[in-house]
C-alpha cells in the first residue's frame, strides 16, 4: 500500500487516503467521552505510550476497575516520537498487534554515516553502511511508526478487552491526598467546562509526562543535566537528490552542525532532527521564535551539495531537552529524604501524608512512569520505548496485588528496576548525546558506537538485579544463554502437539499469567523415564508444587501459570 504520496493524512492508512477527514474521524469516533467513576482500583493520569500502555495491560482483568484521564479534547492526531525498538515489538506481540505495526510501519534495517568529503570538506559524502539490529537480537526488526498510531493501536486494545476501557478526555488532574488507609483521593478538573469532581483510587500512576503534576504534587524532582538543548524536528513530503533519503542516517557537517534522518512510515514521508542551540541555564525555547523555516534553512545547509525541495510538513516541533531523573518512582520516602516538600497541590496545604498505610507498612500507592520521571535525547530514539516499558513493568505487579496474587511488597520491584534502568539509560544518552555533537573535524566514528550500542538501542540490553522476583545468579549454569534477569530471548520452535512452526516467545502474551518454559529431555513424555514429565506430575500433584500453592483451588489449573 502507497500512502503519503499526495499529502499526509493522519488515521488509519487502511482508509483511503481521498478520505481525510474520515480516517481522523475514525479514531475519534469510538473515543466517546466516558464518565469518570468515583471509585476505582487504578487511576491513570496521561494518554501518552506509558499510560495507553498500562491501561491496555489493565484492561485484560475485568475484576479490576482502571480510569485513565486526559487533559487533551482526544486521541493523539500525529507527531511527537516514532521509532520502535525490537524490545518493544515484542511487547506489542505479547498485546497482539505487532504484526499489524510491521505491515504498516517503515523497516530500518541498514543505517548509513555521512561526513565531510575529505577530497572536498564543504561537501558531504557517504562513509559508512551498517545493519541497524544484530543478526540474531529478536525476532523482530527495528520500525519506525508515528506515535499517533501506537496510540491507536493501543486504544483499540483497549475498547476490546475483558475491561472495555476508554479514556476520559478533558480532564486534568488537580490534587491528590493520602488517606490514612493508604487509598488515594484524586481531585480532577473539566479542561473545558471547569467542573470539578473526585476520584477514590487505590493506586494511582502519573503518566502525565515530562512537566508531571503528579510528580510535582508527590514533591518530587527531575535532577540533572540543565543545560537544555533545543532541537528541531520536521516530517517532511520533499522532493531530493540526497541519495540515502530512505535510510536512517546520520550526517555531520563540517561548519553547518549535524542531522539524523529517519524515513517513514507509507513510501515517502521522512523526518529530519536537527540539532539547534544549546539553551542558556534558565531560557526556554519559546523565547527563540523559532519556525519551520529555521529548520529547513538549517537542514539544507548541511545536505550541501544535495537539494531539499519541501512540499509539505505535515508536523514540525522545537524542543528542549535535558537527561534528567527522580530518585524514586514512588512516594515512598527513602530514609533521610525530606518530607513532602513544596505542595502545588491546589486544595491542600498541608504536607502529604507518610505512605504507610494500616498494616504500619511502607508501601507504595502513587507512582510515576515515562517522561514524568525520566527525560533524555531523542537522539537514541528511547523516548517512547521506555516509557512504554517503565509501564509494561509495572502493569502486571498491580494487577497481582490488587488480584490478592502477591503482596505489596511486590510493588517496591517497580522503581528498584526501572529506577535504575532509567539512570542507566541517561549515562548511555549523555555518551550517545556526546558522540553526536562531536564535530565531524574530530576523529569519530558513529559507525562503531552504533555497533556497540545496538543491543541497547534495540532495548534488549535491560537487566534487572536480584531482588524479590529475580533470582540470584547462583543456578545460571542451569540456563545458558538466557541471563537472569533479562528478557526472555525468543527462538523458532516446533510444536510438537500440532507441529506447528513459531515463536516461543510468542506464547507469551500480557495476560498477567506466569509461564514456566521446559526445554526437554529426548524421552518420549509417554515415557515413566521422561524428565519434563516428571516435571508435570510434581507440578500437577506435589504438595510444595508452585501451582499447587498459588493457583486458587475454584480456578483452572492454567489460570496462574500457563
Ligand atoms: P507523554 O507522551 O508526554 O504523555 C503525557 C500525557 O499526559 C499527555 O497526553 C498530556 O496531555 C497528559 N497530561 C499532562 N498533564 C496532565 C494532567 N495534569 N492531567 C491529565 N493529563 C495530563 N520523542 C522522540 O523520540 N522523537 C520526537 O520527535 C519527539 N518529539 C516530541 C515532541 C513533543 C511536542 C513532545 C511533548 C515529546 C516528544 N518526544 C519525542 C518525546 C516522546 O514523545 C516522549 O518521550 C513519550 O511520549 C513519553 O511518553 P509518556 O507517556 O511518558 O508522556
Amino acid at each position: 500500500m502507497q500512502f503519503h504520496l499526495n499529502g499526509f493524512q493522519a488515521g488509519d492508512p487502511h482508509i483511503d487516503a481521498g478520505q481525510a477527514s474520515e480516517r481522523v474521524a475514525a479514531a475519534t469516533s469510538q473515543e466517546t467521552n466516558r464518565v469518570l467513576p468515583d471509585e476505582v482500583d487504578v487511576l491513570i493520569v496521561g494518554c501518552g505510550p506509558a499510560g495507553l500502555t498500562l491501561a491496555a495491560q489493565l484492561s485484560q482483568f475485568a475484576d479490576i476497575s482502571t480510569a485513565i484521564i486526559e487533559t487533551k479534547p482526544g486521541p493523539l492526531i500525529l507527531g511527537q516520537a516514532d521509532g520502535i525498538a525490537c524490545r518493544t515489538m515484542e511487547m506489542f506481540e505479547a498485546f497482539n498487534f505487532s504484526e499489524r505495526v510491521l505491515k504498516e510501519a517503515c523497516w530500518i534495517n541498514e543505517v548509513t554515516f555521512w561526513r565531510p568529503d575529505p577530497r572536498n570538506p564543504s561537501q558531504i559524502s557517504r562513509q559508512g553502511r551498517i545493519r541497524d539490529t544484530e543478526e540474531g537480537l529478536s525476532e523482530f526488526p527495528h520500525v519506525v511508526l508515528n506515535q499517533a498510531r501506537v496510540h491507536d493501536f493501543y486504544l483499540e486494545t483497549m475498547r476490546n478487552a475483558p475491561g472495555k476501557l476508554s479514556p476520559v478526555y478533558d480532564t486534568e488532574i488537580t490534587a491528590i491526598n493520602r488517606s490514612d488507609s493508604g487509598a488515594v483521593t484524586v481531585d480532577v478538573r473539566n479542561s473545558r467546562s471547569g467542573a470539578s469532581a473526585s476520584v477514590l483510587a487505590q493506586y494511582v500512576v502519573g503518566c502525565d509526562g515530562a512537566r508531571s503534576r503528579v510528580r510535582q504534587m508527590m514533591g518530587r524532582d527531575l535532577v540533572g543535566d540543565s543545560a537544555n538543548q533545543a532541537w528541531g524536528v520536521m516530517d517532511l513530503l520533499a522532493v531530493t537528490d540526497f541519495p540515502d533519503i530512505r535510510f536512517k542516517c546520520t550526517i555531520q557537517s563540517a561548519d553547518n552542525g549535524n542531522l539524523m534522518i529517519i524515513p517513514r512510515e507509507g513510501g515517502y514521508l521522512f523526518r529530519v532532527y536537527v540539532e539547534l542551540d544549546k539553551l542558556a541555564p534558565n531560557e526556554r525555547i519559546g523565547s527563540r521564535e523559532l519556525v519551520k523555516e529555521d529548520i529547513i534553512d538549517a537542514a539544507r545547509r548541511i545536505f550541501h551539495p544535495y537539494t531539499l525541495d519541501v512540499k509539505e510538513v505535515p508536523w514540525w516541533s522545537v524542543y528542549e531537552v535535558g537527561q534528567r531523573i527522580c530518585n524514586r518512582f514512588d512516594d515512598i520516602k527513602e530514609r533521610g529524604e525530606d518530607r513532602v516538600k513544596e505542595r502545588v497541590n491546589e486544595r491542600v496545604s498541608e504536607p502529604m501524608q507518610d505512605p504507610v498505610d494500616q498494616a504500619g507498612q511502607s508501601q507504595p500507592r502513587i507512582f510515576i512512569a515515562g517522561d514524568a520521571c525520566h527525560t533524555h535525547s531523542p537522539k537514541a530514539g528511547q523516548g517512547m520505548n521506555f516509557s512504554m516499558q517503565d509501564t509494561f513493568n509495572l502493569g502486571w505487579k498491580l494487577a497481582h496485588v490488587i488480584r490478592a496474587l502477591a503482596t505489596p511488597d511486590l510493588l517496591h520491584t517497580y522503581t528498584q528496576e526501572r529506577q535504575r534502568a532509567a539512570r542507566e539509560l541517561i549515562d548511555f544518552d549523555r555518551e550517545w548525546a556526546a558522540m553526536f555533537n562531536q564535530s565531524a573535524s574530530e576523529e569519530n566514528h558513529h559507525e562503531d558506537n552504533f555497533l556497540k550500542q545496538g543491543r541497547y538501542t534495540a532495548g534488549v540490553a535491560t537487566c534487572y538485579q536480584p531482588s524479590l522476583i529475580t533470582a540470584s545468579r547462583d543456578h545460571q549454569m542451569l540456563a545458558p544463554g538466557y541471563p537472569i534477569g533479562m528478557r526472555f530471548h525468543s527462538a523458532p520452535v516446533i510444536r510438537a502437539a500440532d507441529a506447528r512452526p513459531l515463536h516461543l516467545g510468542h506464547a507469551g502474551k500480557a495476560d498477567g499469567r506466569w509461564r514456566l518454559y521446559a526445554f526437554a529431555d529426548p524421552a518420549p513424555p509417554q515415557s515413566s523415564s521422561s524428565l519434563v514429565r516428571g516435571l508435570c506430575d510434581y507440578l500437577q500433584h506435589d504438595a510444595a508444587s508452585p501451582l499447587k500453592r498459588f493457583t486458587p483451588s475454584d480456578r483452572d489449573i492454567d489460570a496462574v501459570f500457563d
